[in-house]
């Protein structure tokens, strides 16, 4: 076995790590961490560490770590038929099974699927099918999409574009042209501190009317959003958002994309996020719970409306010009299944709303009025820690103090993992759904102690 040394200066040596300062990595001027194993919530580390990832990877190990059913659907598919494509009409049995389960678990205006691989194929693969969409009904102009400040969508040319946070433009020569953003619904950073959550949604409705004024409602093609803000901060909707943004989307003709990276499969206590706020997409981007990332799956669902265009285009034009060599891979599928079915048999939807609220609540409790922890916000199993120099004025700290990187790092001391979400000092939290309520403790509890240690 390679020892750790060896390992350590490999690491330094030869990977590019994504999200990462390159630099000081090479130079091993920051930490890094090899992981060995993981069983239900917790991860070990190569050096004998035990820690509780109360991010479940980046929010996607949805069962837990270590289930044998499904790294044993995966080996059973790989032994009997570890590859073959997509294409023409080609599937497998754990492929043409999750595509069904998919739709079963989707609203139910959700006509097919599309398979990839992660998050952003799965929205690039969305973006090309509504340009397709408009072309076939012959609206060559109708093509611009609006995006969310602080909406996270992936880290492609065109994904991150979509996504809504300055690290993914900045000298990436991003966002394309074609992508447009709107503001970002987060009641607490409204800017009028005297605004009601419905007197916030008016004002976000009224933003989205403007932009679309000044575009003109011909060339916007569709409005993407994650039911609940993820990677841009753990922000759920203000009161009556959803249904406000989804009257004007209707009114000009402008598709809805959920993205549901995050949301789908049970995170916020129910199936799909869309249901949860009575969001009525055309498309539905679903990835990290789909598998719990045993194996890399995504998929696109496709509503009925947008899918008799698709097969119109067809009929016109012969097969569809998208295809991924790997899309609806089989270990990937077999995965899916074996996920899917461990949900429903575990009840982990209903668990994430029940130790979801337990954390959110004692989070609440315990931090909530601390004087620099501006907001304890929530839904299902997602939580988030706002913190802040002034809580009156909610002013934030200087972004080179690194305050939430350093109550994060206080907390891997003590054993848990959260994480520093990137934009602003705010402290994350995405277990797995079937965190307990004695585990949901623990993470409290600990970061508490982080807190404290770092801001008094
Ligand atoms: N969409 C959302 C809402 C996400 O949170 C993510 C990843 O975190 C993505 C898309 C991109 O997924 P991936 O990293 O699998 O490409």
């Amino acid at each position: 076995m390679l020892t750790n040394d060896q390992l350590d200066r490999w690491d330094r040596e030869n990977f590019f790590h994504p999200s990462t300062h390159l630099a000081q990595h090479a130079r091993g001027e920051s930490p890094n961490r090899i992981v060995r194993t993981a069983s239900g919530v917790y991860i070990e580390d190569r050096d004998g560490n035990r820690l509780l990832d109360a991010f479940a990877g980046l929010y996607c190990v949805n069962v837990g770590y270590g289930r044998p059913e499904i790294a044993e659907a995966i080996a059973d598919q790989a032994r009997e038929l570890a590859y073959y494509h997509a294409y023409v009409g080609h599937g497998t049995e754990a492929s043409i099974t999750l595509a069904k389960m998919v739709l079963d678990r989707a609203p139910k205006t959700m006509s097919k699927v599309y398979f990839g691989l992660g998050g952003s194929d799965a929205n690039e693969t969305n973006i090309k099918l509504i340009w397709y969409y408009n072309n076939i009904l012959g609206r060559p102009e109708k093509k611009k999409i609006i995006s969310r400040w602080r909406g996270y969508h992936g880290s492609g040319l065109m994904t991150g574009s979509l996504t809504g946070l300055a690290a993914f433009h900045n000298k990436f020569d991003l966002p394309l042209s074609q992508v447009i953003h709107t503001e970002a619904p987060y009641y607490y950073r409204r800017p009028d501190k005297a605004m009601s959550e419905a007197e916030f949604t008016r004002h976000c409705v009224a933003e989205l009317e403007a932009l679309i004024a000044r575009e003109g409602a011909d060339t916007i093609a569709a409005f993407i959003g994650e039911p609940v803000l993820g990677t841009g901060g753990i922000v759920p909707p203000p009161e009556g958002y959803w249904p406000a943004i989804q009257a004007v989307l209707d009114r000009h003709d402008i598709l809805l994309v959920a993205d549901e990276v995050v949301t789908g499969f049970g995170r916020l206590g129910t199936m799909m996020g869309s249901d949860h706020y009575g969001m009525r997409p055309d498309l539905i981007t679903i990835a990290k719970g789909l598998t719990s990332a045993y194996a890399p799956l995504s998929g696109s669902i496709v509503g009925e409306k947008m899918w008799a265009v698709l097969e119109r285009g067809t009929d016109e034009n012969g097969p569809i010009g998208h295809g991924w060599t790997y899309s609806a891979h089989p270990i990937g599928a077999a995965a899916g299944v074996a996920n899917l079915k461990l949900i429903d048999s575990l009840g982990l939807v209903e668990n994430a709303g029940t130790v979801g609220a337990y954390l959110n609540a004692r989070m609440q409790d315990a931090l909530g009025g601390h004087p620099h922890v501006g907001e304890v916000r929530g839904e299902g199993m997602l939580c988030a820690v706002e913190l802040v120099r002034d809580r009156d004025t909610t002013t934030f700290f200087d972004a080179s103090e690194k305050t939430a990187p350093r109550v994060v790092a206080e907390m891997l001391k003590s054993g848990v993992i959260a994480r520093a979400m990137p934009q602003g000092d705010i402290i994350g939290f995405a277990p797995p759904l079937c965190l307990t309520r004695e585990e949901a403790d623990i993470v409290v509890d600990k970061t508490v102690a982080a807190v404290k240690a770092v801001l008094g």
